[in-house]
């Protein structure tokens, strides 16, 4: 059986009108406009181009936003002021300090610094904690935009068997979570590095998530017939007859396993442009909830 494709730049397309809109009309009822303030040290050079799609999105919607960018040798310390500084801050409504962050700097303390009714990454342990007991909170955008894509392809996840592989804090718990919640009501079976069997438990797979970062690692022989496949992995992979010598993969072998997929995600143009989106739909959610 060959698959359909969840056309994840359409769907990211239409969520974000939807945010334009909202936003329009938050502010012709007399509010400011939502105001994202991103934080970005060093110069690595894929946050940087994350860093201007999320600008750059912001402005498409009509949100305000501001890059704030400082050296990789910027001290912990002043970051976490420049954090306080962005939390007390009336005019902003999301914090989102880019990730990585430079080796001298702890992530968890930066990341715990922001405020929680700021923080539309959804990474403080506050939102994070708010989401498994089911809690209004801020999502993570990436697993936030998974259940946007299925909701959207009127994938049934009620009693749906879901096998996510990967458990990072930022896609695969989360991920694991929505889809347990209430209203979404599958069934989750995670699995990790040190999943024994793993093959045997993904094709067992209703829906299947992939976050694991190994290019092609699910194969078809991992999937059973009619699943919907999810790939969140990003990958890049040498190749030659590309001008920058490289292109980007998921993590999955997208040919193969599209064949006996019923859905599948592509990359890019699957999770990847979702994240952005529900990025947005976060920043919005801020401001209103700030500012009723
Ligand atoms: P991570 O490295 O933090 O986590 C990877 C997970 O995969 C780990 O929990 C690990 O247990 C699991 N894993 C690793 N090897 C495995 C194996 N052999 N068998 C089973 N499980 C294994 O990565 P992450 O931040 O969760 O990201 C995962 C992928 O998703 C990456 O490719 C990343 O680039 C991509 N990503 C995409 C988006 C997006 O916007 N689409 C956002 C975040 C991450």
């Amino acid at each position: 059986m060959a698959s359909s494709i969840i056309d994840g730049k359409a769907i990211a397309a239409q969520v974000r009108a939807e945010v334009k809109e909202a936003v329009a009309q938050w502010v012709a009822q007399g509010h400011r406009s939502p105001f994202l303030a991103v934080v970005l040290i060093g110069d690595n050079p894929a946050s940087a181009s994350y860093v201007r799609g999320k600008a750059k999105a912001c402005a498409e919607v009509g949100m305000g936003s501001e890059t704030i960018q400082h050296p990789a040798s910027m001290t912990e310390k002043a970051l976490l002021e420049l954090i306080q500084h962005l939390n007390a801050d009336e005019k902003v409504d999301g914090i989102l300090v880019q990730l990585p962050l430079p080796p001298h700097m702890d992530e968890k303390k930066v990341l715990h610094a922001i405020a929680p009714q700021k923080d539309v990454d959804g990474f403080h342990p506050e939102n994070a904690g708010n989401l498994v007991i089911g809690q209004p909170a801020f999502s993570p955008a990436t697993p936030a935009g998974v259940m946007e894509l299925l909701k959207r392809s009127r994938v049934e996840t009620r009693g749906a068997h879901a096998v996510v592989i990967g458990r990072s804090n930022i896609v695969g718990k989360p991920m694991a979570n929505l889809l347990i919640q209430p209203g979404a009501d599958a069934t989750v079976t995670v699995c990790h590095s040190r999943t024994k069997n793993l093959a045997a438990l993904s094709v067992q797979a209703d829906i299947l998530v992939a976050a694991i970062g190994k290019p092609h690692f699910v194969t078809p022989g991992m999937v059973k017939e009619g699943a919907v496949v999810i790939d969140v992995g990003i990958n890049r992979i040498e190749d030659p007859s590309k001008k920058n010598g490289y292109r980007l993969v998921g993590d999955v072998d997208f040919h193969a396993v599209s064949q006996k997929a019923a859905l599948i995600t592509p990359v890019p143009g699957g999770v990847g442009p979702m994240t952005i989106a529900m990025l947005l739909k976060n920043t919005l959610a801020a401001a209103t909830k700030n500012h009723p």
